[in-house]
């Protein structure tokens, strides 16, 4: 097969899942475009955070070891923006394929947490996510429960220890992304006979870099995401349709089915 750019319909969806079947083991990677319905808006696109706020001046290492009371201004309403938001169909239904025996791990660059509150288990978080946060000064973590409770008594969250403001563990403008993250994400690539990749224009390395580890392993790739992607044409299956209803879909039609044995050894 070669790359196919089309739009979703039920024809594309039960392609989609015959190859999740038979192509394992399947990898998913997911960007902003799984959590949009869920309402968290991506700050990447045109309309979202950051084409009002500067991602300089609130989103990066620099801005926050300068003035973290000023990047805190931002992340608290979003943070509770995370915390509220819920899981969409998309989610539950990566957790149903994991619990099936379809899906191996959810690579995800989101932060907000909602693979795992949907069900999944292997997640792997390459930007960080909202789930606690820690003081730069003594090194103290605090989880997000805590930071809900000092953000309600103040401003930005004060370390209880040495009174220093708490940073978000998620990865910032100018951070290292998490070593152990990003290789174990690279190890599972390498491994997929089919990365599905879900919601992500695939345009922030390095998380961008990994359908080609898995086209140089031999592997394939299948691609659910509004507008293109660089890999398009390299894609086995792709579909212009929304995550949700297009991974519903597939786990409705993968329900009763047995995964494919992987025919190789990697
Ligand atoms: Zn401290």
């Amino acid at each position: 097969m070669t790359g196919r750019h089309v739009l979703n319909d039920s024809h594309d969806n039960s392609e989609l899942a015959e190859l999740v079947r038979l192509r394992q083991p399947c990898v998913v990677l997911t960007g902003a475009g799984v959590s949009t319905e869920s309402g968290i808006p991506d700050f990447r696109s045109p309309t979202g955070l950051w084409a009002r706020f500067d991602p300089l001046e609130y989103g990066s290492i620099e801005a926050f070891r300068a003035d973290p009371l000023k990047v805190w201004s931002f992340y608290k309403p979003r943070v509770a923006m995370l915390t509220e938001a819920e899981p969409n169909p998309a989610h539950v239904a990566l957790a149903e394929l994991e619990r099936l025996g379809f899906v191996e791990a959810v690579v995800t660059q989101n932060i907000d947490l909602l693979h795992g509150r949907a069900g999944s288990r292997e997640v792997v978080e390459v930007h960080g996510s909202i789930r606690s946060a820690t003081c730069p000064g003594c090194g103290e973590r605090e989880p997000l429960e805590r930071v809900h409770q000092l953000l309600a008594e103040g401003d930005a969250p004060a370390c209880p220890v040495c009174g220093e403001i708490l940073k978000p563990d998620v990865v910032f403008f100018g951070e290292l992304l998490p070593a152990a993250a990003i290789e174990r994400a690279s190890e599972l690539a390498r491994s997929a006979g089919l990365l599905l990749v879900v919601g992500s224009t695939l345009e922030v390395y390095p998380v961008a870099g990994l359908p080609e580890e898995t086209l140089a392993a031999g592997g394939q790739l299948a691609i659910v995401n509004r507008g293109p992607t660089p890999y398009d044409a390299r894609a086995t299956l792709r579909i212009d349709g929304s995550a949700g209803e297009v991974l519903a879909r597939v786990a409705e039609a993968l329900r009763g089915e047995q995964p494919q044995e992987p025919q190789h050894a990697r």
